[in-house]
């Protein structure tokens, strides 16, 4: 299931791979935060890196797991606790990788699951997905019934001043 990283790992434009961190943490709504958490320090880990990455593009990547690891305790795992997600933040050079995959109930119809408004819960809008669609730069969802579902999303960072080629270079 976690073939996606493999897929994209050679797209050129991500660049280099600069970091990796992986968390497996109970299927509790409280580790939602700690999730979040894991993303920003990763992101901080490296400041040399010299992404521009605002304050708010950094709260739009943070609501974005925070809906993929939502629907991963809610749906995949009905908040059952002894079951774990598991998320993968990949640093590269130009992008951000971050996948959260549970072996949960899985999704039967995922072009339906994607449509803003749908929803199998009570007391959800059905805005998760649409969330990450438009926070992200790329949104991947695979998932099969009874075996789990694997989210991935891309978000582009700006190219650092110094990657671009110096007019003495040119
Ligand atoms: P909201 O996110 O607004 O609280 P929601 O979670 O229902 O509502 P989406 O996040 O867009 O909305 O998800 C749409 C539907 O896709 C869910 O209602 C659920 O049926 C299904 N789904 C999403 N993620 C998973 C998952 N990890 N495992 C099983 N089903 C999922
Ligand atoms: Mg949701």
């Amino acid at each position: 299931m976690l073939n996606f990283q493999a897929e994209i790992a050679g797209k050129a434009a991500f660049g280099a791979e600069l970091n990796f961190a992986e968390l497996k943490f109970a299927a509790r709504a409280e580790n939602v935060a700690l999730a979040r958490s894991l993303v920003a320090a990763l992101i901080a880990a490296r400041p040399e890196a010299n992404w521009d990455i605002t304050v708010a593009v950094l709260e739009e990547i943070k609501v974005a797991v925070s809906e993929a690891v939502s629907n991963a305790v809610i749906h995949g795992y009905a908040e059952d606790p002894t079951r774990l997600v598991t998320l993968s933040v990949r640093q590269y050079q130009f992008a951000l990788l971050v996948q959260v995959a549970d072996e949960g109930v899985g999704i039967a119809d995922i072009a339906k699951a994607r449509e803003p408004d749908f929803t199998t819960g009570q007391e959800h809008l059905g805005l998760g997905f649409a969330f990450m669609e438009s926070f992200m730069d790329e949104l991947d969802i695979r998932s099969a019934p009874g075996r789990g579902t694997l989210v991935s999303l891309v978000r582009l960072l700006p190219q650092p001043e110094e990657a671009a080629p110096r007019a003495e270079q040119l």
